[in-house]
């Protein structure tokens, strides 16, 4: 959608259409994430991840103002439980530093409890960028602005196969054909199948993790003010349950990663032969599989139960427990992995003669999606324009 929103705002005369299998935008990953406004802390300087996300970060803030979308810049703390996760939390501060980051603060042990009167822990940062919105308030402004200006959205409508005869390609859909110049696949959990279609060998394939979410009780909110995360592992930067509280109201507590048996599979029960298959026979995931089994099975163990969960949490609020905690939502992350087993940190773009594929593009993208929108329009509009 920020694609398409950056192409027409680019170049108004250039006709644009957005294709979407669902009966409304922000189904999937968008409208299932933590609501999260990243600042830039965690990404490796350099990445597409850091420049987008900080670049993106002032675009979303700048867009929410502009068209009156509540947002909070609540801040949120790191905690570091242990004096070894002390080491990784000052590796922490130098990256957030080194991606421009001003004014974080370390806290002692009780210097957290002014900002969390509820966590433990033994030293922490506070975070005064980081905030909250709700994504898919903001994907419908980016859909009323896209049709404002005379682009297109077609909703109910899966793209099957593309075909191309060197200049022109069709999208075949189940709702007819749409010809263009240019295909911009932004397929999320099926990126790699879009691309597929227009590229025979493609070394990554799209593995889906479903992240589980507890919600606080009512009752139990106050122990959370804003946003509590552990320091990230740095094997597994995007594991690590943490608190959020959300833009639309309420505290959420997660998410896990456990492999999802289907690819918008939101629920345990979900399941789809086919693509599990695919993701069990794909050779970067069985070697994914076989080094990190220990973790994924922690993963899984906290996705079936409830006090190993809660325990995960207690981590960073001691006084948590079971009966504090309901059921909430899930969302299924698009992870992509390459054969030999890399899961691909950063977001990869990847260009052929007829398509742009977003191949991943995980959190921090909602926060950074202005950013990357322009960065994959300018690419588009720079190839129609000649
Ligand atoms: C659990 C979770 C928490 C997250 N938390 C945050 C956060 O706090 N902050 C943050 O910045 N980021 C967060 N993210 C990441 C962020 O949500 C995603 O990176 C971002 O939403 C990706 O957007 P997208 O448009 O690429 O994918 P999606 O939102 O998944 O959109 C892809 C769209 O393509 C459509 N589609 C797929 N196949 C076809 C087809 N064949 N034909 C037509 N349409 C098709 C789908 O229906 C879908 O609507 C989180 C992600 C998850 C999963």
């Amino acid at each position: 959608m920020a694609t398409a929103l950056h192409i027409k705002q680019a170049n108004p005369s250039l006709k644009v259409l957005v294709i979407e299998k669902e009966d409304k935008i922000a189904k999937h990953q968008t409208g299932n994430n933590s609501g999260v406004i990243h600042s830039g802390l965690y990404y490796k300087p350099g990445s597409l991840k850091a420049t987008n996300c900080i670049s993106g970060y002032h675009k979303m803030i700048a867009f929410c103002d502009q068209h009156s979308i509540s947002y909070d810049l609540c801040g949120k703390i790191v905690v570091a439980s242990s004096e070894e996760e002390i080491v990784l939390m000052n590796h922490l501060i130098e990256r957030g530093k080194h991606n421009g980051l001003e004014g974080m603060k370390v806290l002692n042990q009780e210097q957290l409890k002014e900002y969390e009167p509820h966590v433990t822990g033994v030293a922490g940062i506070h975070v005064p960028q980081t905030g909250i919105v709700n994504y898919i308030k903001v994907s419908e402004k980016y859909a009323e602005l896209i049709q404002e200006a005379e682009g297109e959205i077609l909703l109910n409508t899966k793209v099957k196969d593309i075909t191309n005869n060197g200049t022109i390609s069709t999208v075949i859909t189940n709702n007819g054909n749409h010809e263009g110049k240019l295909v911009i696949n932004c397929a999320g959990l099926y990126s790699d199948k879009v691309a597929k279609l227009t590229q025979e060998k493609l070394n990554v394939k799209i593995i889906p993790f479903r992240g589980e979410y507890y919600k606080l009780t009512k009752e139990k909110e106050y122990l959370v003010k804003n946003l509590i995360y552990p320091v990230p592992d740095p094997n597994f930067p995007f594991l690590g349950v943490h608190f959020t509280r959300m833009a639309r109201g309420g505290v959420e507590a997660g998410p896990n990663a456990v492999l999802a048996f289907q690819r918008e599979g939101y629920n345990k029960s979900d399941i789809n032969i086919g693509e599990l298959a695919e993701s069990l026979a794909w050779p970067g995931f069985q070697k994914v599989a076989m080094k990190y089994w220990k973790t994924g099975m922690g993963e899984m163990y906290r996705s079936f139960s409830k006090a190993a969960f809660t325990k995960a949490l207690q981590k960073l609020i001691p006084e948590i427990q079971e009966s504090d905690l309901t059921t909430g939502g899930a969302g299924v992350r698009a992870q992509a992995c390459d054969r030999n087993g890399g899961l691909i940190d950063d977001f990869l773009i990847v260009e052929d003669e007829r398509t742009i594929n977003v191949l991943n593009a995980p959190s921090p993208a909602a926060t950074s999606s202005l950013a990357i929108g322009e960065t994959v329009g300018k690419m588009a509009v720079s190839r129609v324009s000649v």
